[in-house]
């Protein structure tokens, strides 16, 4: 919503409060101003707007009748699993109710003999990680705000991580759903098992639709066996473009890391005194390369393609020697977006993908953008994917006009490549206006008949995605 945009929703009366506390409990609604705060943005700076009130239910029974009431009186409701979302999605642009799913969180069953966990959208990320570890179990899909998310908000945006490369987003693992569509009415989705093609794919339908076709509150998710084994390389370079050329030589030639994380120069002057390598801050470009499976097999493995980083340009290869070291790298790589956004007082993350062979081409170009718009750009991400984390700064709000101009260019840029203006984050509120660069008007068209199919009277997360 911009400051111009006026809101189609009239406030909450008080007679519509109080048949919203008698249908889902006072005990589940927060109407207290100085927690409202709390609930009036998500980890994109620079969005926020107050809810009028909060329900947090425990029963999907209080989720269907928080909606029913919605249709009735005609108010917005927004859904929000943990608020680490990147793109506004969870930010009640017009106020009303936010549903936060927080406390629906249990781990209803981790089914070890059909590989598959049943959850509540509610569950933290790295929580189901364990539980299902605790059952020799694996549960993939891990962004790197693992320890703070939930499984739902991870379905609503379709979630990805370092481990895509070889497993693929939350999309490949949720089955089947539970969820409450706008009007209240309850429905399922999906399957138990491996396969099912029974009507229109309504589940990866609902994946990725950032919470403005249905309320998620139950998931059916598949496991793997854990992986025995990982081992781990660190490799330094002098520039990025080396760095890029190693990863396409690394899937070129078969080898199947289950991470190749980057960061850049810019990144390693921010954060490489904390990486245990002496000559980190000093590179131009670090590497992360991982391996997992047999223990027989996994450091042939990384050996392998440390060796194809020496080919095409690494300076030195570390091995990463123990499991301590090695998890401070990567607690260094999953805060240096926190670290790049307390650096500098406007900050914008934007999470493009360029296809795997465009990446060094596209990296190379991105001082030319920098100088040309006169920002700072911190580029890191899974590289194995394409999926680079463009964190643009500037000094001053004075110059946003000039920073919306290079974002635009760098995106044009992107689809001009053949790749995506969001690989992880969704749309949400803050990439509203760039979707016309990716989608065709008749496809936009299509989406918003399907929005209005779940939605008639456009009460869920309504100015989202579409502007
Ligand atoms: C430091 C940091 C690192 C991050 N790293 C990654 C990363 O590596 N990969 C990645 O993909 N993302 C990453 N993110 C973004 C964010 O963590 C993900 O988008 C995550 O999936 C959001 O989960 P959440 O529970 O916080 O959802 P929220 O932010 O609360 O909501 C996100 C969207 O989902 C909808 N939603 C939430 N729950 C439901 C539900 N039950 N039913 C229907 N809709 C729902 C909301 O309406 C909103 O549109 C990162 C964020 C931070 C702050």
């Amino acid at each position: 919503m911009t400051e111009s945009e006026s809101s189609p929703y009239a406030p909450l009366s008080p007679p519509v409060i109080a048949a919203i506390r008698q249908a889902v409990g006072d005990a589940c609604v927060i109407q207290d101003p100085t927690k409202l705060e709390d609930f009036s943005r998500d980890a994109m700076a620079g969005i926020e707007k107050f809810p009028e009130l909060v329900v947090e239910p425990t029963t999907v029974e209080q989720v269907r009748a928080l909606l029913q009431l919605a249709n009735v009186h005609h108010f917005p409701v927004t859904p929000r699993g943990l608020g680490t979302g990147l793109a506004g999605g969870a930010v009640p642009v017009f106020a009303g109710v936010v549903l936060s799913m927080a406390k629906m969180n249990r781990i209803i069953e981790i089914d070890k003999n059909n590989l598959i966990a049943v959850v509540e959208p509610g569950v933290i990320n790295a929580d189901l990680k364990r539980a299902a570890r605790r059952q020799g179990l694996f549960y993939p899909p891990d962004p790197a705000s693992m320890d703070t998310c939930s499984i739902g908000g991870n379905a609503a945006t379709n979630a990805g991580g370092s481990s895509c490369v070889k497993y693929g987003t939350t999309r490949d693992y949720v089955l089947g759903l539970e969820a409450v569509l706008p009007n209240g009415e309850l429905i399922r989705t999906g399957v138990q098992t491996r396969k099912g093609v029974v009507g229109y794919d309504l589940t990866h339908l609902l994946v990725g639709s950032e919470g403005t076709l249905a309320v998620i509150t139950k998931l059916i998710l598949k496991l793997l066996p854990h992986p025995p084994a990982v081992s781990t390389v660190v490799a330094l370079f002098r520039d990025l473009t080396s760095a890029m050329s190693s990863v396409s030589a690394i899937l070129a030639n078969g080898c199947i890391p289950c991470a190749l994380e980057f960061l850049d120069r810019n990144c390693l002057d921010l954060v490489g005194d904390s990486l245990p390598f002496e000559s980190a801050r000093s590179a131009g470009a670090f590497l992360l390369v991982q391996a997992d499976g047999a223990a027989t097999v996994v450091d042939a493995e990384v050996e392998k393609m440390g060796a194809y980083c020496l080919d095409n340009g690494a300076i030195d290869v570390i091995w990463a020697p123990d499991s301590y070291k090695r998890a401070q790298m990567w607690e260094v790589r999953k805060q240096v977006s926190v670290t790049i956004e307390n650096s500098s007082p406007v900050y914008i993350p934007e999470d493009v993908v360029v296809p795997i062979a465009g990446i060094a081409d596209f990296v190379d170009n991105l001082p030319d953008f920098a100088e040309r718009y006169q920002v700072k750009i911190y580029a890191f991400g899974h590289a194995g994917d394409g999926n680079i984390h463009l964190n643009i700064t500037a000094q001053s709000r004075a110059s946003m006009s000039q920073v919306e101009e290079g974002i635009y260019a760098i995106l044009q840029k992107v689809v001009s490549m053949g790749g995506t203006i969001s690989g992880e984050h969704g749309i949400g509120l803050a990439k509203r206006r760039f979707l016309h660069l990716e989608l065709a008007p008749a496809n936009v068209c299509l989406q918003r008949s399907i929005k209005q199919v779940f939605d008639t009277n456009q009460i869920l997360n309504p100015g989202k995605i579409f502007q």
